[in-house]
């Protein structure tokens, strides 16, 4: 290691999340998530650590040229669907699967001959308001597509604008609007719908298939839900190193903008992680840093490679020390929630400055 910062990426924990997701997929065919670079963790990793999955899913075909000459030879889908004709043609020879969500689309798929063929599902709009047919459309678009020399309809897919859990308080099942919409297409064995909110949170939700994405890494899709409870692991550590330590006087200020001052004479570690490697901003001070086995306080300003943090109460603390930005003792969910967004934005945000490194098996 040079820079000491690094995202270490627990594959035997990402491991434990597939395996939790393959009891609660039941018999149902399991797609493991992996778009942006599998949620900032990596694609090798993601395909070290998903080799059982049934399928992996992402939105780029590049993505899918790298699991293929990596020797993944199940199952490819592609979330958007395809973006040209050139892509129709590379998906073909890949033998990729992928979603139809507009008719310019099916327009593309007419016009473009492709050898292998290729195989298709059809993306419905159940209530998101995102992509996809109107779920009572969906009949005359499977006709529309199948009546394409080469093209082969597997099912359909719709996804959920609110899987988070459900309390009494609300009343409201969150999943249910849209299950509605969807109608006796839910029941269907080729539909797949579930992402992992819809998993941990809604058995109510059937199909043939599901999506797995932020539950394999660690992260509870609801942050009013500890992932303890859930028994999902954390996929990453984000790790960096204590290469300073400043004696202040009450009174005295650390960082830009001066915006933490000391109450108390202080030491203050400057530690290598900083905005530009992901690490928010906007953090406020006393955000939970782990070091030396226990938590303490953010102070000041994070800069654009290095924070600052108060170990007064911990002596041991000194120049070399390892400290956890988030991981397996700090929930990146916490993190997220001080600064007003989810855990899903943070660990995409870690930047390709830092590398991957895998842990576990
Ligand atoms: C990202 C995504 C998923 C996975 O969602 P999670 O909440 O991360 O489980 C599933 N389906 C689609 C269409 C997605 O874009």
């Amino acid at each position: 290691m040079s820079r000491p910062v690094q995202a270490v990426i627990h594959l035997d924990n990402l491991r434990h999340n597939l395996a939790l997701m393959r009891r609660l997929a039941r018999d149902r065919t399991l797609w493991a998530v992996v778009k942006a670079d599998a949620y900032g963790h990596g694609l090798e990793q993601a395909l070290t650590a998903f080799s059982e999955a049934d399928g992996l899913a992402t939105l780029e075909v590049r993505d899918a040229r790298f699991f293929r000459e990596r020797g993944w030879s199940r199952r490819i889908l592609l979330l958007e669907g395809f973006f040209d004709a050139d892509e129709l043609v590379e998906i073909s020879q890949l033998g990729l699967e992928t979603v139809v969500h507009s008719s310019w689309q099916i327009d593309l798929l007419r016009h473009t001959p492709v050898e292998k063929g290729v195989n298709v599902h059809v993306k419905l709009n159940s209530g998101m308001n995102r992509l996809g047919f109107k779920p009572e459309e969906y009949g005359a678009v499977r006709a529309e597509l199948e009546a394409i020399a080469g093209v082969r309809v597997l099912g359909c897919v719709t996804h959920f604008a609110n899987s988070e859990a459900s309390y009494a308080a609300d009343g409201i099942l969150p999943v249910n609007r849209q299950l509605s919409a969807m109608g006796k297409l839910a029941c269907r064995e080729d539909a797949c719908m579930a992402n992992s909110g819809a998993l941990l949170f809604h058995e109510e939700v059937t199909g043939g298939a599901v999506r797995a994405g932020v539950a394999l890494y660690g992260l509870s899709p609801d942050s009013r839900v500890d992932r303890n409870t859930l028994g999902l692991k954390a996929g990453m550590t984000l790790e960096a190193r204590i290469i300073a330590v400043q004696h202040l006087n009450a009174g005295e200020a650390v960082g830009y903008g001066s915006r933490w001052t000391a109450k108390r004479a202080s030491r203050i570690a400057v530690v290598t992680c900083g905005y530009g490697d992901g690490y928010p901003r906007s953090m406020p001070d006393g955000a939970p840093v782990w070091v030396c086995g226990r938590k303490v306080p953010l102070v000041g300003s994070v800069s654009m490679d290095m924070l600052e943090i108060d170990i007064t109460d911990v002596p041991e603390a000194d120049v070399g020390e390892t400290v956890e930005l988030w991981g397996e003792h700090i929930d990146v969910n916490t993190l997220a929630s001080l600064v007003g967004t989810i855990g899903y934005e943070l660990i995409c945000a870690v930047a390709p400055r830092v590398p991957r490194v895998s842990g576990g098996r």
